[in-house]
């Protein structure tokens, strides 16, 4: 499917729409690692950072889910603006300080909000490191999220490499990988995390200046799943 562009107040973003029991889910791609889902009048974002967009101009969030504590994922302003009294914020324990009633959840921890199953999966580093001995993102410390929404899987992997634990996750319909060095993957271990998991349709995201022919060239025989670049630096 192409993507097509919402507009949005006055901004411009790519989306797409995919079916799903209880009626389509929109999928707007805000930049880098913020997205923003739609389904039957509920708004759920992942990681809303100000630097993407404007979300004055954006619908309330019903769910918002916050991936680790970086500057690029975690941005109370941003929650702020899209925060109403009912929403759940779901994040990790550093970003707790900065989300007053926000709801941590560790690695492995499961729960449905809304309607809306959510699986807190391991992210992190294991060659990519800030000096010797610390990676850019430790083991324990950040989440993906799995969300199970009309019956279809969407994996966020926050800031991560190609874990192990990728290879354990179940069925995954469209899966957001990280691919820009040194924070996260290479479009080599993006290869390999698409391996592990073999989703139908891969957004990479998080991207930067990686150049993603690179990735379209490692996954050109990889049929099983489908590639999609959107507007994800
Ligand atoms: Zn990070
Ligand atoms: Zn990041």
């Amino acid at each position: 499917m192409l993507a097509a562009g919402t507009a949005i107040g006055q901004q411009q973003f790519q989306s797409d729409v995919i079916t799903a029991a209880g009626g389509d889910i929109t999928m707007t791609f805000l930049g880098h690692g913020s997205i923003m889902l739609a389904q039957a009048g509920k708004t759920i974002y992942v990681d809303p950072v100000l630097r993407y967009a404007d979300f004055n101009l954006l619908p309330k969030a019903d769910l918002i889910l916050v991936t680790h504590e970086h500057g690029d994922h975690l941005d109370s302003i941003a929650i702020e603006m899209i925060r109403k009294p009912t929403t759940s914020i779901l994040l990790t324990q550093p970003c707790l300080r900065y989300v007053p009633g926000g709801e941590v959840m560790g690695n492995g921890d499961n729960r449905t909000v809304q309607g809306i199953g959510v699986e807190a999966v391991p992210a992190y580093n294991i060659v990519h490191k800030r000096s010797k001995e610390i990676p850019f993102h430790p083991k324990g410390v950040g989440n993906g999220y799995v969300l199970t929404i009309g019956g279809i899987r969407i994996y966020f992997a926050g800031d991560t490499e190609d874990i192990p634990e990728m290879a354990r996750i179940d069925r995954i319909d469209y899966a957001f990988l990280p691919m820009n060095v040194p924070y996260t993957m290479t479009p080599a271990m993006v290869a390999a995390a698409v391996r592990r998991l073999n989703p139908k349709v891969l957004y990479p995201y998080h991207f930067g200046n990686t150049d993603t022919a690179i990735l379209l060239d490692l996954l050109k025989n990889d049929r099983n799943t489908e590639v999609r670049i959107r507007n994800l630096k």
